[in-house]
């Protein structure tokens, strides 16, 4: 391939959501000298400029952003701290990281209409891509396959920036945070919702989403169920939806037509992790992310990597906060003076603990440990993790709501030396 090669960037960033923004910030004001921000999308802003809801902000600023509002203001910070933003560029190919000396450094492959394919090469890279939602081929779903199924984040983009309703009487699949910000979406655009159905005994978003845009809106949402077949052709009649036993399996009989046609589908984000397995990164198979240590560093010493591409998180300022993690942490190492703490060691998800993240502590930095549940618990419960290391209680725990341990980096730098690993669990109380 003839490709040009690019003058030498110190920290590169790839992807321009609120990880990537505020991980190119911090890399500029620890001192990196060139951090340039990649992204495919037109405009920098990643998912939170087709979020035009309320809801962003609450952590960092105080008050309540829209997701336009809530990245103008990074973005605009970010300008000014002299980060270069390339609109318009897809990454599409990371080379494993060589070394240089002492050091590591990263090349990868970007294409853009204005620059064409190009080999660019940096001190540090940030990972920052975000996450896809799952689509309607992994889902095995019967019958027709007709027009007006959308992934909840497409109809979403559709909606909010192309002003296009993808439909007037439409069925959720799944409770995901997206597909109930869409339900209450359609519902404000004229659409009629027939149903938000969801395949486990419990919602998998944020408790604040079900009242905001479901019970406020007087929309049904139906637990152990979900679409079985879809109808019509070429555009979608209607969807048969069945009852899910307790045993996981359908209840035989229990199938009913729902005419609509729109089926929005909400089940699931995956961390979007292509270029961080070319890297040859290590991929935690509970989160689909690259395995990251406290410092946001992967497995490739080069190579750091926040917000959705690492683990599905439930706030964007939790997203922002580990950018500026990683960032920071980037830019340290492109310079030459990351001071990694004590030695690694592996945090394990115990007790109802479905993952965490970071999945390495190495007691260099004070950091959020984020986890997620496995199965819920309404009541009082109490959130460990081992070694004395922090312990909470808290009012429930939902698989859909991201718990938080505050790890102190002097209390993991003082653990014995034989102490290799630490389990989190949540338990009830
Ligand atoms: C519909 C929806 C509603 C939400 N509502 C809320 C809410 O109310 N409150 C809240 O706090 N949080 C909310 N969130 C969560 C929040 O938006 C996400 O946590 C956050 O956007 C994740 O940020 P990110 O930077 O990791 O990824 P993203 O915002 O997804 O950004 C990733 C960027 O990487 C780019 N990219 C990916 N691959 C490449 C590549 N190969 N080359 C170049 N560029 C690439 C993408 O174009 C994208 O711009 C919502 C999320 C969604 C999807």
């Amino acid at each position: 391939m003839t490709a040009a090669q690019r003058k030498w960037i110190d920290v590169a960033v790839i992807g321009a959501g609120p990880a990537g923004v505020a991980a190119a910030c911090a890399a500029r004001t620890a001192g990196a000298g060139r951090v340039v921000v990649f992204d495919r999308d037109a405009e920098p802003g990643g998912i939170l400029q087709q979020c035009v809801h309320t809801g962003f902000g609450l952590h960092t600023f105080g008050e309540e952003l829209t997701g336009p509002e809530y990245m103008h203001r990074y973005i605009e910070r970010a300008r000014r701290a002299g980060v270069e933003f390339e609109p318009g560029a897809a990454v599409f190919g990371m080379e494993k990281p060589e070394s240089r000396g002492d050091r590591q450094s990263a090349a990868f492959w970007v294409s853009s209409a204005r620059r064409g394919v190009e080999r660019v090469e940096a001190g540090a890279v940030v990972l920052a891509m975000g996450c896809r939602e799952r689509p309607a081929g992994a889902l095995g779903l019967a019958g027709t396959r007709p027009s007006g199924v959308y992934t909840a984040g497409s109809a979403q983009r559709l909606l909010n920036m192309g002003g296009l309703l993808p439909g007037r009487r439409a069925a959720v699949m799944g409770t995901g945070d997206i597909g109930l910000i869409m339900a209450r979406r359609m519902t404000l655009e004229g659409a009629s919702i027939v149903g938000v159905f969801e395949i486990m005994p419990w919602v998998s978003g944020l408790r604040r989403n079900v009242a905001q845009c479901l019970d406020d809106f007087g929309i049904h949402y139906h637990l152990n169920s979900s679409v079985r077949e879809l109808r019509g052709y070429p555009a979608l009649e209607g969807a048969v939806v069945e009852k899910i036993g307790r045993d996981g399996k359908p209840i035989q009989g229990s199938e009913e037509f729902i005419p609509c046609d729109t089926l929005l589908l909400a089940v699931g984000l995956i961390p979007e992790n292509e270029l961080t397995r070319m890297a040859g990164i290590g991929i935690n198979p509970a989160t689909n992310g690259p395995v990251v240590n406290d410092l946001m560093q992967t497995s490739c010493e080069c190579v750091f990597a926040a917000g959705n591409a690492v683990a599905v998180y439930d706030l964007a300022d939790f997203v922002s906060r580990e950018g500026e993690r990683a960032g920071r942490n980037a830019a340290m190492y492109a310079m030459g003076r990351l001071a990694k703490g004590g030695r690694d060691i592996a945090v394990i998800p115990g007790e109802n603990v479905r993952s965490a993240s970071p999945q390495i502590i190495t007691g260099t930095e004070d950091i959020a440990l984020y986890l997620r549940v496995s199965s819920p618990i309404e009541g009082k419960c109490r959130l460990e993790v081992s070694e004395g290391l922090f312990s909470a209680d808290l009012r429930c725990a939902r698989p859909g709501e991201m718990n938080t341990a505050r790890l102190k980096a002097s209390d993991i730098a003082s653990l014995p030396h034989y102490i290799h690993s630490v389990a989190v669990r949540v338990k009830e109380a």
